[in-house]
């Protein structure tokens, strides 16, 4: 990773969680990994960064995308600039930011070039520092889905792109509910517990697209990963004989045996065979109870 963003090693500030930087940094890695650019408009970070506070920060009575995108130059991390020269005087003499002076004059911001030469040298420092940041600030449970939100690809040994759409495609596909329980759950907006599951794992070479994917609870979806269930060629769900549990288990899982999955919205979006079939051999845990 690279050592300067060590800097951002506060999670907390005042008792109160700090994640406008880091998210800044890692929409702005993920930009960086998308077009090379150097800089991007604040108008961007405006709406994008908002969602992402929404989503992954403390709940808070205004969202000011601004604040990190002016402040984070006083960690040599970033820089912003305009236009013509008077951008450039009107900007250095600013003491706090001026969202709508950004936004009026499309005002730019990016990594500062000592930045910017190491990531283009070595785009691996990309999933480093993204690393970095997702671990010193965000719980386990955040990673996928911040990394989907700003569709950044971590390079673990091999370097496949995430597809961004991926998550959103799946929950449309099922529209929004555990494909085997029907189990939703919105806050404010955002649906929480409900996981775009790949069928066929992505570390194993299994494609980001909808007929690789299964919408699920978080449950059902940790059940399925680790073989506990599975999906028959009917699109039955099957559960392993060696699968027990309490009645809570007899109700949330033996309950589905045999039973028909809920179907996607278009027959074009049902998982392909051969990465279900690859599911009971290379992950679930046989036998499959009769239906
Ligand atoms: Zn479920």
């Amino acid at each position: 990773m690279i050592e300067k963003f060590k800097k951002l090693n506060q999670s907390v500030y005042k008792g109160k969680r700090a994640p406008h930087k880091p998210l800044l940094i890692l929409l702005a890695l993920a930009r960086f990994q998308q077009t090379k650019k150097q800089y991007i408009p604040y108008e961007t970070v405006d709406s994008e960064l908002r969602e992402l506070l929404i989503d992954f920060g403390p709940l808070r009575k205004r969202y000011q995308p601004d604040l990190p995108f002016f402040h984070l130059q006083h960690d040599n991390l970033w820089e912003i600039k305009g236009h013509t020269p008077e951008d450039a005087e009107y900007l250095k003499s600013l003491s706090k930011p001026e969202r709508k002076y950004f936004l009026e004059n499309n005002i730019m911001g990016g990594f500062p070039d000592d930045i910017y030469t190491d990531l283009i040298n070595n785009q691996n420092e990309i999933s480093g520092t993204a690393e970095y940041l997702l671990n010193t600030h965000f719980p386990e449970s955040y990673h996928e889905d911040i990394l989907s939100a700003i569709g950044l690809t971590l390079d673990k040994k091999e370097s496949r792109k995430r597809n961004p759409k991926f998550r959103t495609d799946t929950l449309v596909a099922y529209e929004y509910k555990c494909a085997i329980c029907g189990f939703s759950s919105l806050l404010n907006r955002k649906y929480v517990g409900l996981d775009a599951a790949h069928i066929k794992w992505f570390q194993a070479g299994g494609p980001d697209n909808i007929n690789n994917g299964i919408l699920l609870c978080v449950l059902h979806h940790k059940l399925f990963d680790m073989g506990l269930i599975t999906i028959d060629d009917s699109f039955d769900l099957r559960v392993s004989e060696n699968a027990h549990g309490t009645d809570f288990f007899d109700s949330m899982v033996l309950k589905f045996n045999g039973q028909k999955l809920r179907n996607p919205i278009r027959k074009s979006y049902y998982p392909k065979n051969e990465y279900l079939d690859w599911h009971i051999s290379e992950v679930f845990h046989g036998p499959m109870r009769e239906k």
